[in-house]
């Protein structure tokens, strides 16, 4: 075994959710580094800020995952922590598109260790509607993949006293929708972001752990601590036909979580040049 591995073998860790986050998240952790996965009972992991707005995120993404991990640790009183986040926001590239980050923390008190991971993938459903009949509800539950995608039924989109969260059988989302369209003529809909009935996002959960635990396992070359990770790729390798900089990644810099060394790896994917068809002057 290695270094690494010996540091985290057969020691427990305390997972801040309540949404089932442990079936994606403890087996990875089970299986790469020997670490138990314990969930507390009674976290409210609501309280830390909801999608459907009604809680208020306590700060921003990386400041309320910590804060679940830490809470997660004080209650069963654990010296490793860990915690996932998503956000749903703009895509950088696509006009109207959108992506969904996954991040998730390890926390480790004894070695003093705060490492990340990460995913963002492009969501690729439609999100909301206001519906009129109960054609329409229908119409937006075959689109968004229902059941496996859950809904969410309110009154308008900007009122959060009264609604229906979770709704993945039929029958009860055409009463649900029946009963909300009686009440209020017009209804909002949207899917349900929660991890549990949303397995887009699980899996986007799983690939952020696969990262996050990449990076726990890749050790610092100068403190030799677990959690040397890649905060940034450097753009710019040479088109082979032209020798003009390319959008390809020339050189990926790498940072350790602990004493801040930094170190750049060129070539990252090998190539020391670009295909002439991601050139913008070869191929505008
Ligand atoms: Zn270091
Ligand atoms: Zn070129």
């Amino acid at each position: 075994m290695n270094k690494i591995n010996l540091q985290f073998d057969n020691r427990s860790a305390a997972l801040g959710t309540k949404h089932k986050k442990e079936t994606v998240i403890a087996p990875l952790f089970a299986k790469e580094l020997n670490i138990k996965i314990k969930v507390p009972q009674n976290l409210d992991t609501d309280n830390f800020g909801t999608f459907t707005l009604d809680k208020k995120r306590p700060g921003n993404q990386k400041e309320t995952v910590l804060l679940k991990a830490r809470t997660a640790m004080k209650m069963l009183n654990l010296d490793i922590g860990i915690a996932s986040e998503g956000v749903f926001g703009p895509h950088p590239a696509v006009p109207f598109g959108v992506v969904n980050t996954e991040i998730v923390v390890f926390i480790d008190n004894n070695l003093n260790l705060e490492i990340f991971g990460g995913h963002t993938e492009k969501v690729n459903y439609a999100q909301s509607i206001t519906a009129f009949n109960l054609d329409e509800v229908l119409e937006f539950a075959n689109r968004i993949n229902f059941p496996k995608q859950a809904i969410v039924i309110k009154s308008s989109e900007k009122k959060y006293s009264d609604m229906v969260k979770g709704l993945v059988n039929k029958e009860e989302l055409i009463t649900t929708a029946s009963i909300y369209l009686k009440k209020y003529k017009s209804i909002w809909l949207e899917t349900d972001f929660r991890a549990h009935v949303n397995q887009s996002r699980m899996k986007n959960i799983e690939l952020a752990t696969k990262n996050l635990i990449e990076n726990i396992k890749r050790q610092c070359p100068n403190c030799y601590s677990p959690g040397f990770y890649r905060i940034d790729p450097k753009l710019g390798l040479p088109c082979q036909q032209c020798g003009r900089p390319t959008s390809c990644i020339l050189y990926d810099v790498y940072e350790c979580s602990k004493c801040q060394y930094t170190a750049d790896i060129i070539y990252p994917n090998k190539d020391q040049v670009a295909d002439p068809r991601y050139c913008d002057y070869c191929n505008p």
